[in-house]
């Protein structure tokens, strides 16, 4: 299949970036991951919004091709004949002697691929995922979507290995996050809380649009912290991302969240959500 790469649709097998890219030199770099359904892109507006917010914060010049991103992403779709599935897209400084100060001289680097998936048909929609809580050791500006994931890559390989699917980061404070998606609990009295947004987490925007969905369903909801204690009694947990939309927790530890099953706000949330994007695919 084809990939964009500064500028051109090209085979992925063989394009071409340099070892003085600083992205291999320096991690520096962000990126984005969108869902694909029925060949439209889920809050597209709200992912390159924080693709936006994610080069200023790191003082990256976006690439030339940022006004006609958008465009760019459904025409690879579409060349790739993927109509259900994730485009990823990353941008780094480009290329510059090894030096930690250099100025980048060349464009931005600009990397899309698309990936056919069906992940409405999933089956941890319902079946749900297992997680293992451990320390957050990532840095101090994890609203940057940076590519810098070793973390997050070593947190979710220790879970495998222990046999879980994946992780919930814990910081001195509470629940920040999962290691690729945001944390909701249900309370016994119905009530949705989740961390609210600081540097100390990704804002999802996956999360946001669960946040007015819930909302708009009349659900109360509430953006603070979460303790370890108030996450083990909790009779519902779930996972939001992109990729994931909305995935029950079903184990914590060694302890079953609820029934082990998916519970009722969980399914009622997951169901209006897919139904926003078939909504969405529809128009
Ligand atoms: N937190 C982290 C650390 C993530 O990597 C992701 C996945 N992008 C999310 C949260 C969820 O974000 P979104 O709903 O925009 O996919």
């Amino acid at each position: 299949s084809l990939i964009y790469l500064n500028g051109e649709f090209q085979p992925a097998e063989s394009a071409r970036i340099s070892p003085f890219d600083r992205a291999f030199l320096f991690g520096e770099g962000i990126y984005e991951v969108c869902l694909l359904v029925n060949g439209r892109f889920v809050d597209m507006d709200s992912h390159l919004a924080r693709l936006d917010r994610s080069l200023a914060a790191c003082g990256m010049t976006p690439p030339p091709e940022r006004p006609q991103l958008e465009r760019i992403i459904n025409d690879l779709a579409r060349r790739n004949g993927v109509t259900n599935g994730l485009a990823y897209l990353q941008v780094t400084p480009g290329a510059t002697p090894r030096s930690f100060t250099a100025v980048p001289q060349d464009r931005a680097t600009l990397f899309i691929l698309t990936q056919a998936q069906d992940f409405l048909s999933a089956p941890h929609l319902s079946r749900g995922i297992t997680v293992q809580v451990q320390p957050d050791i990532r840095w101090l500006h994890r609203d940057i979507k940076t590519i810098m994931l070793l973390p997050q890559v070593m947190a979710k390989r220790s879970a495998l290995a222990n046999g879980f699917d994946d992780t919930i980061f814990i910081d001195e404070q509470g629940i920040t996050e999962g290691s690729s998606s945001n944390i909701f609990i249900v309370t016994d009295a119905g009530t949705l809380v989740t961390r609210p947004l600081s540097d100390h987490l990704l804002a999802g925007c996956t999360r946001q649009r669960i946040i007015t969905l819930a909302r708009d369903a009349g659900m109360t909801v509430e953006e603070r912290i979460i303790t370890r204690d108030e996450l083990s009694r909790a009779p519902e947990v779930f996972a939001t991302s992109a990729t994931y939309l909305v995935v029950p927790i079903t184990r914590i530890d060694d302890h079953v969240v609820g029934d082990g099953g998916i519970g009722t706000v969980t399914r009622r949330l997951q169901e209006a959500y897919i139904a926003f994007i078939r909504a969405l695919a529809a128009t």
